[in-house]
């Protein structure tokens, strides 16, 4: 499978269990307790945006840069969930520990790519992206809608292969 296949999977199944009947915007502070991972902000090094670690017999943890926006904060949970989801689904558990810290600045590898993807499709899926594009939302009010960054969703539109019509009503 393609991993922007496995992560948009991993999304919808996320979703499906953790946030079955719940409204937008997607809370992905609360998916990760209710998946038994504590995501808290905190004060990370410079240009470090977010990190995920999971070891041995403890609870994996989940930390965001405490100074970002909101939108960018959910963002980054999303990204470092779905970190820790590819990491658990590839192994099937957690014996090994690991971790994963993100800079700003980090390059996009296969992880990195199917982190980003699994937080898109995790905050913004696509069937309600298309709902709101029917109903003739702009970007913004889209944004608003996911809480998300008009990048993120702008990215998202893009990847989906969507073009709002100039005279947006929504
Ligand atoms: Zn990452």
């Amino acid at each position: 499978m393609l991993i922007k296949e496995a992560a948009r999977r991993a999304a919808e199944d996320t979703l499906a269990t953790h946030w079955r009947g719940r409204d937008f915007p997607v809370d992905p502070f609360e998916i990760a307790a209710n998946m038994g991972v504590r995501a808290s902000e905190a004060p990370l090094e410079d240009g470090t945006s977010g990190m995920v670690i999971s070891r041995l017999r403890t609870q994996p943890v989940i930390f965001v840069e405490e100074s970002e926006t909101r939108p960018r904060k959910r963002f980054t949970c999303a990204h470092e969930l779905g970190h820790f989801v590819e990491r658990t689904e590839t192994l099937g558990d957690l014996r090994e520990g690991f971790a994963f810290v993100d800079k700003r600045t980090s390059k996009t590898d296969a992880h990195e790519f199917y982190a980003n993807e699994f937080a898109a499709n995790l905050l913004m899926p696509e069937d309600a992206v298309r709902r709101l594009e029917d109903e003739g939302c702009t970007l913004i009010r889209m944004a608003g809608y996911f809480d998300v960054s008009v990048p993120a969703i702008e990215v998202r539109l893009r990847r989906l292969g969507i073009r709002l019509v100039p005279a947006a009503s929504c």
